[in-house]
């Protein structure tokens, strides 16, 4: 309380300044007509949005339209196209849930799925947007792709801001940040609604690579890019954020400004690492860097006995730094009631053949080997050139989405993983952290991303002395009831924490973290968390551009 305290009066900001936002409802909703006005100044592109499931029950049921929300239920890409969609349907839901699979009769009402949304082309349609949102103090939402684990883009009786179908990818052979005096470099300029799959296409066919994210079907330059963004890549290059050379943005009092270090750089230090709420970006510039020759990729299949999982996840956990020193990035997925953990080891710009490449899986091999019929290790290597056939390998294109799956991480320091006993511990612990159908995933990086200096940009500064990410799952299904559901999230935090004490001087990630985070301020931005405070608070002073545990949600509400 003392802190927040003290983060009010660091911002010059105060309770009694900011009411509660105007929500879908309340007697200041704005009328009709007014609505009707922006609809018109937007062409008709005011979205009255519903949960997607709405045309299967009651008071929307039509027979055409449920068919085809059923066909595309567990498409990504389908549901970022939708202004109700969200890839997790916890988002869509709330405390109302309207799942496909329920009884026809069954009322569906409009959860945590903005009212009306705006389904924006251009930066003059967010510019009204945005205005139309100031002058009536509304909850606003932006929605990208659709893929935030905290909920970020849906919000109980809000205002959306669709920006997906703003399309664009723009390669440059020479380009300087505006108005800066700097060398020139190659770069490419993204869109907001552009997802990776299509960015990763068309670097491919340039033949350049960008530090971009694992599933392809995550916005390009949304979410991933604003709350910092790994990447196979992340070793060698950094985060996404170290890549950023320029923003477009509308900002909160609706005017368009170009960002990067010499113009707003208090603005473009913030964009990169603090997460929503600070502008509506309409496009990112990312350095380019030389096509990747050749990509080594392993896939690892380790599987043991239940009485001999924890001894073999821990010689796994430690087996981490080999893989690390040879150059790997490492993307696990641990699912202990399996007694399995299945890698993806990605080794780029590699001279070495696959199978000496695979050599480096020695330790695994001859752990398998001193216990016969306990444990076994199969690998798959292979090499590769294009970046999308890579990422696909990390992450399976067209992994199905609209289900339920909430996280909370941890990132952890290298010497977390060195020490038998630390590792035996660890594995311990991760081997009960889970349902049985809940997985764990392990993800190792380290290198360039440890070099940037931690007031660089405004990510938490545990990412510069980070080498491992821990995130831990928990699901329910369509038909847990909202008291199951709320003791499944508490149960979340709770092994969250735990995991926290591990590490108890390092942080989250922010895009990869538990929506019930305690402390989140202090865990998701560690000290940066003040300054971006006054950032948000100077370029959006009456919190306009809110979301949930974003930077300022303690004080603006979302
Ligand atoms: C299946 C899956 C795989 C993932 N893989 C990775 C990965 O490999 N690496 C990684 O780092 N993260 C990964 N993530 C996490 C991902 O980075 C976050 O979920 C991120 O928030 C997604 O951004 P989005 O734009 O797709 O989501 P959205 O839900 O559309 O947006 C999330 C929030 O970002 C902000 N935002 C989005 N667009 C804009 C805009 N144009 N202007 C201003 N603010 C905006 C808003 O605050 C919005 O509420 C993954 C997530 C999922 C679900």
């Amino acid at each position: 309380m003392l802190v927040i305290s003290l983060l009010f009066l660091a911002s010059g900001a105060s309770a009694a300044r900011y009411p509660p936002h105007c929500v879908a409802g309340d007697p200041c909703w704005p009328a009709d007509v007014s609505w009707a006005r922006l609809n018109s100044t937007l062409h008709g592109r005011l979205v009255r949005s519903l949960p997607p499931a709405a045309p299967c029950h009651i008071p929307n049921y039509d027979e055409v339209a449920c068919a085809a929300v059923k066909a595309n239920w567990a498409s990504a890409s389908w549901r970022a196209r939708q202004p109700g969609a969200y890839q997790d349907t916890a988002w869509e839901n709330g405390d109302e849930p309207c799942y496909v699979d329920g009884p026809q009769n069954a009322t569906c009402r409009q959860g945590l799925v903005p009212y009306y949304t705006a389904v924006v082309l251009s930066v003059e349609d967010i510019q009204a947007a945005v205005i139309f949102a100031k002058d009536n103090h509304l909850r606003t939402r932006i929605k990208g792709a659709s893929h935030d684990f905290l909920g970020k883009s849906s919000g109980k009786g809000s205002f959306g801001i669709q920006t997906i179908h703003m399309k664009g990818i723009t390669f440059k052979d020479s380009f300087v940040p505006t108005a800066c005096n700097v060398p020139a470099q190659k770069a490419v300029s993204v869109a907001a609604g552009e997802l990776f799959s299509d960015l990763y296409k068309a670097t491919d066919a340039r033949g350049v690579t960008i530090v971009g994210g694992g599933c392809t079907s995550v916005g390009a330059a949304g979410g991933w890019a604003l709350g910092g963004g790994h990447s196979h890549l992340t070793p060698l290059y950094g985060l996404g954020v170290d890549n950023i050379l320029q923003f477009s943005v509308v900002t909160a009092d609706g005017r368009a400004r170009v960002v990067n270090q010499c113009q707003n750089p208090d603005l473009f230090w913030a964009l990169r690492g603090g997460g929503g709420g600070f502008a509506v970006v309409t496009s990112v510039t990312y350095k380019t860097h030389p096509a990747i020759e050749s990509t080594n990729i392993v896939l690892v299949s380790f599987r043991a006995t239940p009485e001999l999982f924890t001894s073999a996840l821990s010689k796994y956990l430690g087996f981490q730094t080999k893989a690390a020193d040879a150059g790997f990035f490492t993307s696990s997925v641990i699912l202990p009631s399996a007694g399995m953990v299945l890698g993806a080891y990605v080794l780029s710009n590699s001279d070495d053949s696959a199978a000496s490449t695979n050599s480096t899986f020695d330790p695994l091999f001859q752990f398998a080997a001193e216990h016969p019929n306990q444990v076994t290790v199969t690998t798959t290597a292979m090499a590769l050139k294009s970046q999308l056939s890579v990422v696909h390998q990390i992450v399976p294109e067209g992994m199905p989405q609209g289900t339920i799956s909430i996280w909370g991480s941890r990132l952890f320091p290298r010497s977390a993983f060195e020490g038998d006993e630390k590792n035996q511990k660890l594995a311990k612990f991760l081997s009960t952290a889970t349902m049985p159908d809940s997985s764990i995933v392990l993800m190792i990086m380290g290198g360039k991303v440890n070099e940037v200096a931690p007031s660089a940009t405004a990510v938490n500064p545990s990412w510069r002395t980070m080498f491992g990410h821990i995130m831990i799952e928990r699901k329910w299904s369509s038909d847990t009831n909202i008291s199951d559901r709320n003791a499944i999230r508490k149960d979340l935090t709770q092994k969250t924490q735990e995991l926290a004490q591990f590490v108890p001087d390092m942080g989250a990630y922010m895009n990869e973290a538990d929506a019930g985070e305690p402390e989140w301020q202090k865990t998701f931005w560690g000290d940066n968390y003040p300054r971006l405070l006054a950032i948000k608070s100077k370029y959006d002073p009456s919190g306009v551009l809110t979301c949930r545990k974003c930077v300022g949600d303690d004080i603006f509400g979302s």
